[in-house]
């Protein structure tokens, strides 16, 4: 990108840039490291619209690092329901202890200001140290998000995304021979470098992913709006439909049984550990099964209670959810026992838990066995 170009995509930005909680209203000031980290972890894989109020929510309750790192994980993620992907929150919750931890021993120092650093913490990884080294500490540091990706695609008519090796073809990219030796995540880095290449690479980083965002949308660009469209080779070509390429979505389509048990006392059997999805969090007891297989006490369900235990068993419907890649459809079966809860206990790789069941909703910080309580109660 040539300077008049940096220049007009910091020009648009000082005058397009939204409101957001996480951004101050001097686009030139340091910004809280804390602040840049929390934000752009919980923006991977959400949209801003869903963030904000999520940020909001956790800054009150967890306003520094310190504060977290005393909080415990089920509270933790409580405040990350419905944002999905909790290994992002349970690897805050580490980090935050490790930073604390290092503010004890070598005083008030903020974050990490490194990137080697910064990448060695669990869930920080390229592109989120790149957003605290540039947006907190005013680093030369590069980012590639998805919209970054986006734009450079366009930009330069890459075919390729930034995960495969060698993939690039001379006569459709014009990619020199040295470019096109190197991995195409490389290339993608490269261009994010060369515009973090400057003082201003704060701003450069930022105002890329909101244009990536506003303007340069994944869907019907608003090209005429964008201040890079007299250089956009996707657009000077009117091919932007045709850029980035599209990614192919594997899909994992997962059929299940979804045990809520409830003891004599009234309460529900909770497990931590052992299940295939939502492993070190609080969940409902769940195993794969064959649909339309939902007819008395499944014999899986023998693995967390003994079935002469088992007053009655009745099949309460299905329903369907996502996690990461799994398309699930699960049924639910309220399985009422004739004896009262027992002590915890741990079996092999989960541990029980009996949870009240006026505190069942409160309690579990997971969608998946939200859905399947709503079934029953
Ligand atoms: S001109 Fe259009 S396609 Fe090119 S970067 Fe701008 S918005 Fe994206």
């Amino acid at each position: 990108m040539t300077p008049d170009s940096l220049k007009r995509l910091r020009d648009w930005f000082r005058a397009n840039a939204a409101e957001l909680p996480w951004r101050l209203a001097n686009l030139d000031a340091l910004r809280d490291p804390y602040v840049v980290w929390i934000s752009e972890t919980m923006l991977q894989q959400t949209q801003v619209s869903t963030v904000k109020d999520y940020f909001i929510r956790w800054m009150r309750r967890f306003p520094d690092v310190e504060t977290l790192a005393k909080a415990d994980e089920a509270e933790v993620f409580k405040f990350w329901q419905g944002l999905g992907y909790y290994s992002r929150a349970r690897n805050i919750l580490k980090t935050a202890k490790i930073v604390a931890t290092l503010r004890q021993a070598q005083g008030p120092s903020k974050m990490p200001e490194t990137r080697k650093e910064l990448e060695a913490l669990p869930g920080i990884g390229a592109y989120t140290a790149g957003a605290i080294l540039s947006l907190a500490y005013h680093k030369r540091e590069a980012i590639l998000d998805g919209n970054l990706v986006r734009i450079f695609s366009r930009l330069y008519k890459l075919d390729f995304l930034p995960t495969s090796r060698n993939r690039v073809r001379d006569d459709r990219s014009g990619m020199t021979e040295k470019k096109a030796t190197q991995s195409s995540s490389e290339i993608y880095w490269g261009y994010a470098r060369e515009i973090a290449d400057s003082p201003k690479a704060y701003i450069h980083n930022e105002a890329l992913m909101e244009l990536g965002r506003t303007v340069c949308k994944t869907k019907s660009p608003l090209c005429e709006a964008c201040p890079l469209h007299n250089e956009c080779c996707a657009f000077i070509d009117g091919q932007t439909a045709e850029f980035p390429p599209v990614k192919k979505r594997l899909e994992k389509n997962w059929h299940g049984t979804v045990l809520v048990v409830e003891s004599k006392d009234g309460k529900i059997l909770a497990v931590n550990g052992g299940q295939k999805f939502l492993d070190g969090q609080l969940s409902l007891p769940h195993f794969e099964s064959m649909r339309g297989a939902t007819v008395g006490f499944p014999a899986k369900a023998e693995d967390y209670i003994n079935a002469d235990d088992v007053e009655t068993v009745e099949q309460r419907g299905t329903f369907r959810h996502s996690i990461t890649v799994h398309k699930i459809e699960c049924n639910v079966l309220h399985v009422q026992l004739s004896i009262n809860a027992k002590n915890s206990r741990t079996s092999g790789a989960y541990t029980t838990k009996w949870i009240e069941k006026a505190k069942a909703f409160e309690t579990f910080a997971n969608s998946f066995s939200l859905k399947a309580l709503k079934k029953v109660f």
